[in-house]
């Protein structure tokens, strides 16, 4: 084609006819924008102008229209012809027509992004839409739902009536679900009976339950082929975005994946939301697995070593073995920090061969220095009850000839004891015959079962350390202690008392018959290395010597502290509330009945004490009723007169229990 400079058409030859269908005639002297199809925009062909009249030659395709108003496309090259004051004269453009090949390349891109069966989007173009579609929750600060979904039984269908009846069964289907979705939603067929729909802009979560719904009754729509009806139906999974984590597209396709197979799992035909913080939490917990799994082949666990004291005759009786983790960025962590995690793992089996290990060497160390003290070891469920526990622990103090089982004793849960009962009461029965003897730890706080007590051949009860921290001011506290210190004598068990935070509870412990203790007030738990000096040079507290133990009739007597130190606070917080609150009552006062059955010219010397204890009770029920009858501040000017009897009946106490003794 060859135009003047104005851009008239002068001459075209017949191939050029051929292509755009016009003749010769018609178009001579017409303008080029005859052919225009409308799919160029204006600055397009401003640009082609640009070029022609600067270079001197544009070079591209350009969609045109036939005459019989089909589009096509044609590759054009023009050339501008100018005259010798370098004015353009002619324009000559050298056309081929492409359509074909445009077709078939349009084709290419088809098949690259969609399924060929369904038509619906491929996996390729499900990333490309869910990557923008993230970009635009971003944006928008919207939510859009992933939903991946799996016929149930389709390989049932495929494999009874053909791949036929399969095939137009996943057209169908797709079909269905893909009218329950919205213009701006995708469905996409991923695979054999895998489809993806992607929700976008989806309000809340709870918005969207209906359209899962819809999307399952559209799965489970019956088809019918020749003279059967194909029906399946759909387990979905569903995961949102944004999270309180970012993430991307290929982890949210796998999250909707895991949860489709929660909903196979759970029974098919339904939905399944992906939890996002239970995966949070799984996730932390493998990363936990795995540094501790590190940390114990770095060698970064360490035993501490609390003593435990004979408080009566001021001895040292043994030493409790307490890991820790000697972390290179968060120092020295406690068993709570770690241990947890590995409950249930095969690791706490390595972690707790590690640990006895460790401590028959040291043992040994101790045996060379002259040291000989009995180290209990704690004992996890899982190695409790591990197979071959036993040998296991016969070869580990084969290989250290100089340490006797006598040496060692092993501390477990009643928990863990329960798991199997048999098995467990066996394997202790057996470490005993060998001189290895087991202690009940943090007793009272289980079940506390006397079935197990009776059943478990252990040696010895360590009464939790809850109980022995508040006995002294919580009454409930110490009748716990007191009774299990009745339980055990019935059982014939030694007891031993863990968490004796000061002297006063070693006092108590004594007189209550409490010989054995374990706490902060006698040592922390301390590095290996000290465990010898503090030996050499710790001393007992001289109240624990030769304190008596009393006899069970007249521990009333040194309950009576707490007793009192309990009820009058319950005083206190009455007073300060309003007047419905129940009052408190001391109808039960231990003490007084002890006092009453008492012998006044028997043992000890109770003239003081009984008028005392009476004037005490008397002025509390006063104040009792004073703040019931609304005369708050009347009974809160009589508060203090009554702190001051009850610190003279302690006084008192104390001089009773001294001469009691004597
Ligand atoms: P546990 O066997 O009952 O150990 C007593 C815990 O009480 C220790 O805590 C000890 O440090 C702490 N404690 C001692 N005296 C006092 C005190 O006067 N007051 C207070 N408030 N606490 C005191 P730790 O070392 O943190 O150990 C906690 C638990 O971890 C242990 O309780 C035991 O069940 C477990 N554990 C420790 N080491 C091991 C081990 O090597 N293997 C296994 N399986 N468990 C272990
Ligand atoms: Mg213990
Ligand atoms: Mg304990």
């Amino acid at each position: 084609m060859i135009t003047d400079n104005k851009g008239a058409i002068i001459q075209v030859n017949d191939a050029f006819a051929g292509i755009c269908g016009y003749s010769r005639d018609e178009v001579l002297g017409k303008n080029p924008r005859l052919f225009s199809s409308g799919r160029q925009t204006k600055e397009f062909y401003a640009s082609m102008w640009h070029d022609l009249n600067k270079n001197g030659h544009w070079y591209g395709e350009i969609w045109n229209r036939r005459k019989n108003g089909q589009i096509y496309a044609v590759k054009e090259n023009i050339s501008s012809v100018f005259d010798v004051q370098g004015k353009p004269l002619h324009y000559v453009a050298l056309l081929s027509d492409i359509t074909l090949a445009k077709e078939h390349e349009s084709e290419l891109d088809h098949s690259a992004h969609f399924d060929a069966l369904t038509n619906l989007p491929n996996r390729t173009l499900l990333a490309d839409r869910l990557n923008q579609a993230i970009v635009q929750c971003k944006r928008k600060k919207q939510l859009l739902a992933l939903v991946f979904l799996d016929l149930d039984g389709f390989k049932i269908i495929n494999d009874t009536y053909g791949h036929l009846a399969g095939d137009q069964l996943l057209i169908a289907t797709a079909n269905n679900m893909q009218q329950t979705l919205r213009e701006v939603d995708t469905l996409a067929r991923i695979g054999g009976d895998e489809f993806i729909a992607l929700l976008v802009d989806v309000g809340d979560m709870t918005a969207c339950v209906p359209l899962f719904n819809r999307l399952l009754v559209a799965a489970a729509m019956p088809e019918p082929f020749n003279d059967v009806t194909l029906q399946v139906s759909a387990s979905m999974g569903i995961t949102f975005y944004p999270q309180t984590e970012e993430v991307d597209a290929d982890i949210l396709i796998r999250q909707a994946d895991q949860a489709m197979y929660q909903a196979k799992l759970t029974g098919k035909n339904r939905c399944h939301i992906f939890d996002v913080a239970l995966d949070n939490l799984t996730r932390s917990h493998n990363e936990s697995l795995e540094s501790i799994g590190n940390a114990l082949a770095a060698g970064e666990f360490v035993l501490y070593y609390q003593p435990k004291i004979n408080l009566r005759q001021g001895k040292i009786i043994g030493a409790e073995a307490l890991i820790r983790w000697q972390h290179p960025d968060k120092g020295l962590l406690a068993p709570a920090d770690f241990l947890p995690f590995i409950e249930n793992h095969t690791l706490s089996i390595d972690i707790g061969k590690w640990v006895i290990n460790t401590v028959l060497t040291q043992i040994e160390c101790w045996h060379a220095s002259g040291l000989n003290l009995p180290i209990s070891i704690n004992i996890g469920a899982r190695q409790l009850q591990q197979d071959g526990f036993f040998e296991c622990l016969r070869t580990l103090l084969a290989a250290h000839p100089t340490v006797k089982p006598g040496d060692l004793e092993m501390e477990i849960l009643e928990t863990s004891a329960m798991r199997d009962l048999n098995k467990v009461s066996e394997l202790i029965e057996n470490c005993r015959e060998i001189g290895i003897y087991f202690s009940l730890d943090d007793f009272g706080t289980g079940y506390s079962s006397l079935t197990y007590l009776k059943r478990l051949p252990v040696k010895q009860i360590k009464i939790d350390q809850s109980f022995i921290r508040d006995m002294l001011h919580d009454t409930d506290d110490l009748a716990i202690v007191e009774g299990v210190l009745a339980l055990a004598a019935a059982f014939s068990l030694e007891v031993i008392a863990e968490g004796m935070e000061t002297t006063q509870h070693g006092e108590m412990l004594l007189q209550i018959g409490c010989d054995l203790a374990q706490g902060y007030a006698i040592a922390y738990p301390m590095p290996a290395a000290e465990l010898e000096s503090w030996a050499s040079t710790w001393k007992p507290d001289t109240s624990w010597l030769d304190r008596p133990s009393f006899m069970r009739d007249d521990l009333p007597l040194l309950f009576a502290n707490a007793e009192h130190g309990a009820w009058i606070n319950a005083i206190e917080n009455y007073l300060n509330s309003n007047f419905d609150t129940p009052r408190p009552n001391n109808l039960n006062c231990r003490f007084g009945n002890w006092l009453n059955t008492q012998n006044p010219d028997k043992r000890i010397n109770l003239q003081a004490i009984l008028p005392l204890h009476q004037q005490l009770h008397k002025l509390a029920a006063e104040l009792i009723d004073l703040h019931a009858e609304g005369h708050t501040k009347a009974a809160f000017a009589s508060f203090a007169e009554l702190k001051s009897l009850q610190d003279t009946l302690l006084q008192t106490l104390k001089l009773l229990i001294q001469e009691k003794w004597k």
